[in-house]
């Protein structure tokens, strides 16, 4: 059985980017999981249809990471300015000047932070790929056993759980998680806009849910509707012109007329949450590296965190949990 410090279960963004800052302080990581494919990035490229915006502080870490300045700057745009209205017509406008910050946050693809992520864990020594999947866990006199499919067998100190959110690593460690469906499904896709976006993150709540459109390079917009689910289902099965006249419907005049610039997705939208955030074999951390709900929950994706909390997360909590491998707490976890 081979032995190593940490094993990350999932390469995803949030399991890659905990691989490298855990490697990258010293740490022999196994890095297990499928590998994402990654695209090559040109000018030409449609927007990819998974769209994140990820706070300042998700930046800051991927500049620490030294993967930020890899990132595809033209294929980024900055949010300067929130405008929400509500169902009567209200409106509410948050702006980085009146914040005195730079921007609100950064809009990126997810394939170009998968691409950059992907591209120095290859490159950093200190970490084995492994393409298994990860089957189970033991708890040994000399540390955890890691088993993956294929029959292969791993000694470690500490696990990190990037699998998602039907982690099989929070399965093994027998915390449950209370699944509840918000009867909701998010509609995805790209438009082009007649009028400027202004780098503005646009957001109308409605009788048929909530619909945001998010600022891409030029003028291109990513739609999320969060609508009801057979509405939500209704609207994915629409043709590419159809759905950009329905969201025209819902957000003239702002942007003027959209037209279909991408193809189209839906995500049914669920909350999870763990029943506890620790037992006697593991521990789940926000960004501060406490116990807190925020890492232990799948929140709703309107709220535009998932990954912000979770890059941190599974960086700061896996160097928390790692120091403190050798008390109680054996099995860090750091993804919903
Ligand atoms: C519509 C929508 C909009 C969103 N918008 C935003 C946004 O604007 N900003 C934001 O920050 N977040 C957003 N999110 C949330 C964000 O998508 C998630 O938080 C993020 O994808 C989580 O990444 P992850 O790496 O933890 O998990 P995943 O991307 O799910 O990756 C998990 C990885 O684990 C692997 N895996 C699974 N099981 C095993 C196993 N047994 N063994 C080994 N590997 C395994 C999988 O193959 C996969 O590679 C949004 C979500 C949705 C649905």
């Amino acid at each position: 059985m081979r032995s190593i410090d940490v094993a990350v279960v999932g390469a995803g963004v949030v399991g890659l980017a905990a691989a490298l800052g855990l490697a990258q302080q010293g740490f022999k990581i196994a890095l297990i999981g499928p590998r994402v494919r990654v695209h090559e990035p040109t000018d030409t490229a449609p927007f990819d249809t998974r769209i994140y915006a990820v706070a300042p502080a998700t930046v800051a870490l991927l500049e620490q990471l030294a993967v930020w300045k890899r990132v595809d700057v033209a294929r980024t745009n900055a949010i300067l300015t929130m405008r929400v209205f509500g169902d009567r017509g209200d409106a509410l406008t948050f702006d980085a000047y009146s914040a005195a910050v730079e921007r609100l946050a950064t809009i990126v693809e997810e394939s170009e932070l998968l691409r950059v992520l992907d591209t120095a864990c290859d490159f950093q020594p200190g970490i084995q790929r492994l393409a298994a999947e990860f089957e189970t866990l033991g708890d040994g006199a000399d540390g955890i056993s890691v088993r993956l499919s294929g029959g292969d067998e791993l000694l470690v100190k500490l696990v990190v759980g990037a699998d998602g959110a039907q982690s099989a690593v929070r399965a093994a460690t027998g915390v449950n998680a209370k699944v509840t469906d918000y009867g909701q499904t998010a509609v995805v896709t790209n438009l082009a806009c007649e009028r400027p976006h202004l780098d503005t993150a646009w957001q109308w709540f409605t009788d048929e849910g909530v619909v945001a459109l998010l600022p891409l390079p030029g003028q291109h917009v990513s739609l999320v509707w969060s609508a009801p689910s057979s509405l939500g289902e209704a609207l994915a099965a629409l043709d590419a012109d159809a759905l950009a006249e329905r969201v025209t419907l819902r957000t003239r005049p702002d942007l003027g007329a959209l037209k279909p610039s991408g193809r189209t997705a839906a995500f049914p939208l669920r909350l999870v949450v763990v029943e506890r955030l620790k037992n006697e074999l593991m521990e789940i951390f926000n960004v501060d590296g406490n116990a807190s709900g925020l890492a232990g929950a799948a929140f709703n994706g309107i709220f535009g965190q998932g990954v912000s909390w979770r890059t941190m997360a599974g960086r700061d909590a896996a160097r928390a949990a790692y120091d403190d491998a050798i008390g109680d707490t054996r099995w860090g976890f750091a993804r919903e």
